[in-house]
């Protein structure tokens, strides 16, 4: 397939794109280069002959018009956004402008590329949207996400992606426009920016500084190696059903206070000249409307497109810790940027 991936020199997009160029995809990587992207992430890809880069912003209709004309996708698989909770909270207007006024201005790019309707089907094409089970809001003690939850977001995020979907939702039932969607867990792995929860504890570990944890850090969250998240969404947006969505997850429940004592353990065992990397933790004020838990029930997607995760939470963050003690030049270099990563140590993600 010709693939648009939106977001592509993100976290996620960018393990979509690796992933499809060594399935033999063709991609093109659309990205606004914010500050969450890194061109790097696609290095190993930079010089396939199925690979190309277009920088964009998915606000910038013209743009589009350009980059379908162009490329004549045979699917989009949109992940552009703005992704980091704690941002949302601090200023949620970029926000709103990116998740929901970009996914629209897209939709209708896509629309008038797609060229069909509700009665005469368009070219043989499929919009791929990709989203958070933030969407749900939280649960209790027990209890799963399944694709037929209401929504109910609590972050300016979770809102501005609950909104996407809908929009997303609402252009296949009104336009006739053949789209899949996916809700996913929270993600981990290689090339995760140094502000989210994982990456931040590996490296004040690494650093002998403190590893802030939210509240007491019981809240539960549901976690996916990221590169299982690629092959999912693979597998949803090449077979998935028009019109359906698909929620994405790990089978891997761990409070934060877990993971950060597993990450801490793994530490000791790798860099052992800290250690016990656990006298690190630090509780901190929690994060204003934290949802206790998610978790995701991913039946659908195993028994519809026969996908499960290939690593464990164990072994998936054994590579990632390897990865970051192995890959430093990849995360000094965005410390070099200088993106306020003073907040290491005083922000973190999911
Ligand atoms: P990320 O912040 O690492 O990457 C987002 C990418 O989008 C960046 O490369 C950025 O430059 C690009 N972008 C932002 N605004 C843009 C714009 N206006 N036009 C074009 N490009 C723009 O995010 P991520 O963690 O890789 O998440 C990707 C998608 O997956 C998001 O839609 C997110 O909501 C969803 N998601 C993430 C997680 C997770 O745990 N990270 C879980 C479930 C779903």
């Amino acid at each position: 397939m010709r693939l648009l991936v939106t977001g592509g020199a993100g976290f996620i997009g960018s393990a979509v794109a690796r992933q499809a160029i060594s399935d033999g995809h063709e991609v093109i990587v659309l990205d606004a280069l914010t500050y969450a992207a890194n061109p790097a992430n696609l290095d190993s890809i930079a010089a396939s002959n199925r690979y190309s880069f277009e920088q964009a912003d998915i606000r910038d209709r013209a743009a589009l018009d350009g980059i379908f004309a162009r490329h004549t996708p045979d699917a989009v698989m949109h992940l552009a956004a703005e992704s980091h909770v704690d941002r949302s909270i601090d200023g949620p207007a970029a926000f709103i402008d990116t998740n929901i006024t970009g996914t629209y201005t897209l939709l209708e790019a896509a629309r008038a590329y797609w060229g069909g309707s509700r009665d005469k089907p368009g070219r043989d094409f499929r919009f791929h949207h990709i989203s958070t089970d933030e969407v749900f809001g939280t649960l209790g003690e027990t209890g799963l996400f399944t694709e037929t939850t209401a929504y109910a977001p609590n972050s300016p995020y979770s809102a501005s992606k609950a909104a996407s979907d809908h929009l997303v939702r609402a252009w296949h039932e009104t336009y006739g426009l053949p789209v899949v969607l996916s809700n996913c867990s929270n993600n981990y792995g290689p090339f995760h920016f140094p502000e989210k929860l994982i990456p931040v504890v590996i490296l004040n570990a690494l650093a002998g500084k403190a590893i802030p944890v939210y509240g007491r850090g019981d809240n539960v969250r549901d976690w996916l190696y990221v590169e299982d998240h690629a092959t999912a969404l693979l597998a949803v947006a090449s077979r998935g059903k028009v019109g359906e969505s698909y929620n994405i997850g790990g089978n891997a429940e761990a409070t934060n206070l877990s993971i950060v004592e597993r990450i801490c353990g793994l530490m000791d065992e790798m860099h052992p000249e800290g250690a016990p990397h656990v006298r690190l933790i630090e509780f901190v004020t929690d994060r204003p409307g934290h949802d206790f838990r998610y978790a995701i029930d991913a039946s659908k997607i195993r028994e519809e497109l026969g996908w499960e995760p290939s690593v464990t939470l164990d072994e998936g963050l054994r590579q990632t810790v390897r990865w970051y003690l192995e890959n430093r030049d990849w995360w000094q270099a965005i410390q070099a940027r200088g993106h306020k990563l003073e907040r290491l140590g005083l922000k973190q993600a999911t």
